[in-house]
């Protein structure tokens, strides 16, 4: 990990850079949130972070992210980003403000029983392999319409957009598309007006790739890397 003191800094210039660039595409900077991913650093670091301005933290890790969220007492939302197995759903429903990583109809069913369970609403997103590659989790795109219309009965559940990740390429024309493909998805979908389904989050953008996604149309970017070890 780099000096601590580089934390807040490299925080900071990325919270213009994206004000800069959300300008230049005619987007307000409000629009745009910050999910400082944590997986890799420690609570000290997590706090520096936190006096520098970062309100959302993302962990991908179930019992990582419960461990810390116990050892913080700063008020921030937490979000779950990685990979979600439906015997952890009942550690993580009403601990994260966000789920970004639903990937199955089966797991959304499982957080609809546990929120229920909770009497609480867990809002969620859909993760969507828009790129089509064999290695990674999400709904396909064709799959995606049908997987809303169900999800939209489910109770407990409020699916609040879709999260992708980008394609491993230094390619910017393909990153691009990806987004790209991803805010369409959101836009066709929001159209057809499926019962309680109202989109308003696309989750896409790391650290090799968030200015893209801003200008393509992102509400939260998942950053990590350019932030600790930046
Ligand atoms: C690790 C991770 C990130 C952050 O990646 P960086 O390249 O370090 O910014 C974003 N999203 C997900 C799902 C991740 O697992």
């Amino acid at each position: 990990m780099n000096d601590l003191n580089l934390i807040g800094q490299n925080f900071k210039q990325i919270r213009q850079k994206i004000d800069l660039t959300a300008r230049k595409v005619g987007r307000l900077a409000d629009d745009i949130e910050i999910v400082v991913v944590t997986k890799t650093v420690d609570i000290e670091a997590m706090k520096i972070v936190i006096k520098a301005g970062a309100k959302h933290l993302g962990e991908n890790k179930v019992q990582d992210a419960v461990k810390k969220q116990a050892r913080l007492d700063e008020e921030v939302n937490w979000h779950f980003i990685g990979h979600l197995q439906t015997n952890k759903v009942k550690h993580v429903i009403g601990k994260f403000q966000l789920i970004h990583s639903v990937d199955s109809i089966r797991l959304a069913q499982k957080i609809e029983q546990e929120a229920e369970k909770r009497g609480i609403i867990q809002k969620i997103l859909l993760e969507v392999n828009v790129s089509g590659e064999t290695s990674k989790y999400g709904f396909v795109p064709a799959d995606l319409m049908p997987a809303c219309e169900q999800i939209s009965s489910l109770k407990h559940v409020r699916l609040e957009g879709l999260m992708t990740m980008a394609p491993f390429t230094d390619d910017r024309a393909v990153i691009r598309s990806c987004f790209q493909s991803l805010a369409s998805l959101r836009t066709t979908i929001n159209g057809q007006s499926i019962a309680g389904i109202q989109m308003p989050t696309l989750s896409m953008g790391m650290t090799n790739d968030y200015l893209i996604a801003v200008e393509q149309g992102a509400t939260l970017v998942r950053i990590g890397s350019a932030i600790f070890h930046g």
